[in-house]
């Protein structure tokens, strides 16, 4: 093989791997690369074949059919142990009755290391996820956050190629998570290391992953950079799955220069641009992210919108929530749909706050709007 075609070959390749337990498959016929150094987070409702997929790779689970290879070679032979590929598991496993020292050491015990090579390899693992000080201590004395460290500096001891994190960061709050988070990114990108995350959560894919793909049902919908995800997600399903978003299903009723007119029988014929996904069927659904929605009491000003086409949505204020960067508003209309309003609090004083009880015009641009497939 040439040079540039190895540099182009994706450490990870899976090809048309399917799984099934009894009658039920879980994934289904899947097909995926992943780049060396690249931060991939798989996402996807409970039971859709994450935990599945991962398992796979990491050879507890074995395909009934398809490939995996690593480095162009078919890993199917490997055993688990044997793989340069590793996984962290949900619940961290560790030994309750181990210290954290003992702990991130096992698997490099178990591989016949040196006990000199062992000790320096688990002092720079100590250190590098910050626990310096707590070699000693027992599971139970630690935080649910150094917990997740150890676990991670376990899983990182033998230096595999590919660490394979399932929902790394369930167990932790919220702040911790954030944190966690960030640390996870700066550890992964010093490391350079190829990391597979498992979350359904997708603002967790969104911050952490150069790529995220999307699962349902045993199969990948969508894999894309998170920017493109949110701003071009593939399908209605796939829309409402990533982010917040309004959703009008409708029938497109005129086709001009990439602008159709998608007749909605929740919001009237609205004016879309075809700029993101051109469509081909007539049933479609226009999509609409809430922070793209503005309210006004009068509608748009003159100057405002440019010259594209401007849909206006009259409606009445039911609910304001202030969450300090923005305030959610949610707009009943006269059919009586709900569109989400999601703006930014720039002003010092939030003079520009809609109550609940009045009217206002909703409005957002053809160029705002998605139209997807149903
Ligand atoms: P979650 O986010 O809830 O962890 P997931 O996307 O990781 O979900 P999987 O754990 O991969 O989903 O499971 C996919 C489907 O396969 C589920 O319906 C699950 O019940 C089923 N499944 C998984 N493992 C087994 C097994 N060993 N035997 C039978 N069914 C299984």
């Amino acid at each position: 093989m040439s040079e540039a075609a190895a540099l182009d070959m994706p450490l990870l390749r899976i090809e048309g791997v399917a799984k099934s337990f009894g009658n039920f498959r879980a994934v289904d016929r899947l097909s995926l690369d992943i780049r060396a150094g690249e931060f991939f987070a798989l996402l996807g409702p409970s039971g859709c074949g994450k935990t599945t997929l991962l398992r796979m790779l990491a050879g507890f689970e074995t395909p009934d059919e398809g490939r995996i290879l690593l480095g162009g070679k078919d890993i199917a032979p490997v055993l688990p142990h044997e793989r340069p590929v590793n996984m962290m598991f949900q619940n961290y496993a560790l030994f309750p009755h181990l210290s954290v020292r003992d702990n991130i050491a096992f698997g490099l015990k178990r591989a016949g290391m040196a006990r000199a090579e062992i000790a320096t390899r688990v002092a720079e693992l100590v250190a590098l996820v910050k626990l310096e000080g707590m070699e000693k201590r027992k599971p139970d004395q630690l935080s649910g956050g150094q917990r997740q460290r150890v676990a991670l500096a376990r899983s990182l001891a033998r230096r595999p190629q590919v660490l394979l994190l399932d929902e790394p960061l369930a167990a932790l709050d919220k702040k911790l998570r954030e944190s966690t988070q960030a640390e996870l990114m700066e550890l992964q990108r010093r490391l350079g290391m190829t990391f597979i995350i498992v979350t359904h959560d997708q603002e967790e894919a969104m911050t952490m992953a150069d790529r995220i793909g999307v699962m349902d049902a045993g199969r990948l919908v969508q894999v894309a950079a998170p920017r493109n995800l949110y701003e071009a997600p593939a399908s209605r399903w796939i829309a409402g799955f990533v982010g917040d978003i309004n959703l009008f299903d409708g029938q497109v009723v005129s086709r001009e220069h990439g602008r159709l007119t998608v007749s909605t029988s929740e919001a009237g014929p609205l004016a879309v641009s075809e700029l993101w996904s051109p469509v081909t069927k007539e049933i479609v659904s226009v999509a609409i992210r809430p922070e793209k929605v503005k309210l006004s009491r009068r509608g748009p000003a003159s100057d405002e919108g440019g010259s594209q086409a401007i849909n206006r949505l009259d409606g009445v204020v039911i609910d304001v929530n202030y969450l300090g960067g923005v305030t959610t508003y949610k707009v009943k209309l006269e059919s009586g749909a709900v569109v989400r309003s999601s703006m930014a609090n720039t002003a010092r004083l939030n003079v520009d706050a809609y109550l609940a009880g009045q009217r206002v015009v909703a409005w957002f641009t053809a160029d705002d709007c998605l139209v997807l497939e149903q």
